[in-house]
Parts: structure tokens; sequence; C-alpha cells
């Protein structure tokens, strides 16, 4: 029997009644494992409808009650997270280390959530005139909706209803339709948890399912991952109904290697972080920037010999370095990138077109791809490619480096790796990108921190998760207060003013 994924509206599980059935499949074996019914309004206005309902009396429970659950939740992720790391596998197909990983930063945010009567402190100040105090509170925008990508299916969701729920908003999640499972068990271990029904919501979909949510007048806020011309469409659209957003998008990270780093060590670095994943990591670094002739050739020399050696396999293979790409069509786009870099003339150091693994004949798998003498008017270079490819762009000097870093449309993460304190203070200085790390390949901000890139990696003002998550998800009041005297001398029987 094949398994049909249902929502989650108030607290239960909801089969859809949708005519419209996506499949999901393994892409480790291509095989079907589920399917999936795409919301119709109706159940996206059940499900709005639900976190509605559930609003008041969430935003009303004292903070310190709400992070009580969030512990738990906690506790009951630590205690599952192996499990929620082979749902991830499953349907996106990294392997299972990397998934635990997955599994681990997104717990961090909700880590970071239990803290919440602290985090939801305002500020006071006394005397602000004659006698007149002022404070200020944050408070819950109402109803809010995630919108999340299929790379992550676990973190990313994290990233947004641990916090906008800690904040007291109910919450609407419509995750990816490749990887749909990871977040319905996330759900269903918050529901152990304690959540009252209604206060998160998870609604399968499509385009049709995200128009609904941007134009709903009961969500009061988006928060998007995905890629650029989406994020921006989500961005242009829900600040047209009002709504306040956030979107990420797509990504092209560098990673600078200046002539005085250990050549290993940043191959190495370059390995995990171009590799990692398939290369589907919105911090996936894509390019690789040696600075001189001699640091290139040094860096290809390097690298060359490990992508060939990468372990290629489905998650349940525990030596699998990397595992297969998430769809059939996604592997034929990045097979068709590579034929492109080819074509327009970046030279091919290592192919991984028309790799295949015995007994897995039918997964979508690419071989780790290394090219060379890639320049920044190529397509390759340009666009987001979102698989197992790196491209190595020599620069001439330090200061090209830059300018080429700065000249791209994106700006989420970037890195240099250098022995020189002076460069890398430069350098962090200068870039203009969100995210930077001096030998470090991902700089991933952790949960107290927040993340967000610069420029056509991020559309709206708050970055994501943190501290910038907290501001999202609540708005601002100040109060001033002034107190009438006398009281305390008796009974005045002329009407209350100020005097
Ligand atoms: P995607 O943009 O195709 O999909 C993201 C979400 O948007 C999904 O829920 C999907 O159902 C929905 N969607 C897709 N097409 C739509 C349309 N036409 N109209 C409205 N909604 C639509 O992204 P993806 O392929 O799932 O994920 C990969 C992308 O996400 C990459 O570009 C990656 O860089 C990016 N990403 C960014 C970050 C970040 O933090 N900046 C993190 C993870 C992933």
């Amino acid at each position: 029997m094949m398994t049909i994924i249902a929502n989650a509206i108030g607290g239960r599980l909801v089969p859809s009644a949708s005519t419209r059935i996506v499949p999901v499949f393994n892409p480790a074996t291509g095989e079907e494992t589920a399917r999936l019914p795409l919301s119709t309004l109706e159940e996206i206005d059940a499900a709005v409808a639900s976190a509605k309902a559930a609003l008041p009396g969430w935003a009303a429970t004292p903070p310190m009650k709400r992070a009580r659950i969030l512990f738990r939740f906690k506790a009951l992720l630590d205690a599952h997270a192996d499990d929620l790391a082979r749902e991830i596998s499953r349907e996106h197909g990294k392997v299972h280390d990397d998934a635990l990983g997955e599994v681990a930063r997104g717990i961090d945010c909700v880590d970071f959530a239990c803290g919440i009567p602290h985090l939801l402190k305002g500020e006071f100040s006394r005397n602000v005139g004659p006698a007149i105090d002022s404070h200020s509170d944050r408070q819950p925008l109402g109803v809010v909706a995630g919108i999340t990508p299929f790379n992550f299916p676990a973190m990313v969701p994290m990233w947004m209803y641990p916090l906008a729920i800690a904040c007291g908003n109910t919450f609407v999640l419509k995750p990816s339709e490749r990887d749909p499972s990871a977040p319905m068990l996330a759900w269903k271990l918050f529901m152990e948890a304690g959540l009252p029904e209604g206060v998160f919501n998870i609604v399968h979909g499509d385009k049709e399912a995200v128009d609904a949510i941007l134009d709903h007048p009961d969500i009061k806020a988006v928060s998007f991952v995905g890629s650029t011309p989406i994020a921006q469409y989500v961005y242009e659209r829900g600040t047209r109904a009002g709504k306040r957003v956030q979107a990420l998008g797509g990504a092209k990270n560098h990673m600078v290697v200046m002539p005085d780093a250990d050549m290993d060590q940043a191959a190495d670095a370059l390995m995990g972080a171009g590799y990692g994943s398939a290369g589907e990591r919105c911090m996936a670094v894509s390019v690789a920037v040696p600075v001189g002739e001699k640091t290139a050739d040094a860096l290809v020399a390097a690298l060359r010999p490990r992508v060939e050696k990468l372990k290629i396999g489905p998650a349940t293979d525990p030596e699998a370095e990397m595992g297969p790409l998430v769809t059939k069509a996604h592997r034929d786009k990045v097979v068709s990138y590579i034929d492109t870099g080819v074509a327009e003339g970046a030279e091919l150091v290592v192919d991984g077109r028309g790799f295949s693994l015995q007994g897995y004949e039918n997964g979508y798998y690419v071989g780790g791809t290394l090219f060379d003498r890639v320049t920044p008017d190529m397509t390759i270079y340009r666009e987001e490619i979102f698989g197992p490819v790196l491209s190595v762009v020599r620069a001439p000097d330090y200061a090209e480096a830059v300018r080429m870093i700065n000249a791209h449309e994106y700006g989420n993460g970037t890195a240099i790796f250098t022995r020189d304190g002076d460069a890398a203070r430069e350098f962090a200085d200068k870039i203009e990108v969100g995210m930077v790390g001096i030998n470090v390949p991902i700089p991933v901000p952790v949960a107290y921190h927040s993340f967000g890139g610069w420029k056509r990696s991020l559309f709206g003002a708050h970055a994501i998760y943190g501290p910038e998550g907290v501001h999202f998800y609540t708005r601002l009041k100040t109060v001033t207060t002034r107190w009438p005297a006398g009281i305390k001398s008796g009974a005045e029987f002329t009407f209350p003013s100020l005097k």
C-alpha cells in the first residue's frame, strides 16, 4: 500500500481531498515511496482558521509555559534524532551523518527558542518625564506562515516555527513537496510535547498553496527559504498584500585561497563544502578562487585526486560521503550545466557525468565534478547549479578576487583561507556578503546569532532565526505611563486630571 501523506490541521492528521497528487521518490533508488496530495484552497483555509482559533489562548499563555513545551519538544527531538535523519535521507538522499548534522542544527534553534521568556523581555525607563515611565514590549504578530525548500526538510522549518511559536504566534507550514515526511515527524513530536491543537499546522502543496498563503488576509507574516526567483516573487506578492516577509534565496558562494594558505587544509575544506550533501546546500562552496597561478596549480593538483576518490552511495552505506541528487529532473539539470560548462570553454578536470552505482542504477547520482579556468562570463559561474560541481576561477591577485565576489548577484556566504590576519580582516570588512568564514568554509551562524545573506540572497529587512528571528516574529509596543497623584492623600471629588 502506497503511503498517502496527510495535512496536519488543528492537532490532527487530516487526509487531503485533493485530486492533484504528486509522487515522492527515494532518490537513492528512484523508487516512489509515497504520494502527496497538493492541498485544496479550502484545506489551506482550514489550516489558517485553526491557527487563528488557537491564537488568543496561545498568545496569552505565559512565555515560561510556552517554553516548557519547547523543552519537552527538544527532548523528544533528541530522542528521535536518528528517526528524523532517516526520514530526511529517504526522501532527500543525503547521507545519514549529514542528515544527523541537519537535525542537530535544527534542534539548536529549538534550544534557542526555549529561552523565550528572556528574549521577549522589553526595556524600561523611569522618569522619562515628571513621574512618567516608559516601557517597551514585543508582542506576537498573529498567524504566521513558513514556506520551505527541499534541501533541509527538517532544519529550515525549524529556523522558523519553534521561534515563531515561542513568541506566541500560531503557525502554518508549507514544506517542500519533494521531501515532506521529516517535518511531519517533527510535528508529531511537538504535539506529543503538549502543544495545544491548532498552534502548529502543516499543509502540503505547490505554487497554488503558496499563492493562497501570500494572499490570505488572516496571515500576518511569511518566512520563505528557496531559490531567488521564487524568493523575490514571494517577497513582492506578500508585501503587496500587507504582510511582513523575509525571503531567503539562492547563492553562489566563493572561497578565496590565498598563496599562504595550507593547500591540503584548503582542499579538504573545499571537498566538504563543495560536495557535502551533493552540493545541495545554500551555503555550499561552488566557486574556489585561488589567488595567483602557482596557488591555482597547487590547489587543482590537490583537489583532483580527492574528487576522483569521492565515495558516492545511498544514505544506508556508512562509507558514503555523498548521496544522489533530489530528483531525476534536478540530476538532468546538473548534467546539462556540466555540458554547458564544457561548451563554454571551461576545463573539465573531473567529469561526474555518466556515474552509475551497481545495484542503484535508477538512483539520481552525479559524480563529483571539477572545472578549472572558469571565467565570470560563463553560465556555470553566474548561475546556481546546486549540485556536486566545483568551479575554479583563477584570480591574478587578491583585489580581483574581492571585486569578483562583490560583483556577483548573490551574497549569501563566502570564505577566505589564509594565514595573513591583515588580509582576513580586510576581507571580512569589505566583502559584500552576509556570512563570512575566516578559515571556516561553511560559516553558518549558530542559533543564537542570525542567518542571512546580502544582495539577491535575501529579500526583506530581517535575517532568519536568532535575535533577528525574535524581531521578525514580534512587533514592538511602547507604553508611556503616568499615574495621577493624590489617591493616597484621601478622597477627591473632582474629576481626575493630571496636575
Ligand atoms: P524552490 O524555490 O524551488 O522551492 C522553495 C519553495 O517554494 C517550495 O516550498 C516550493 O513548493 C515553492 N515554490 C516552488 N515554485 C514556486 C512557484 N513558482 N511559486 C510559488 N512557490 C513555489 O527551491 P528548492 O529547489 O526547494 O530549494 C533549493 C533552493 O533553495 C536553492 O536555490 C537554495 O540556494 C535555496 N536555499 C536557500 C537558503 C538560504 O538560507 N538562503 C537555504 C536553503 C535553500
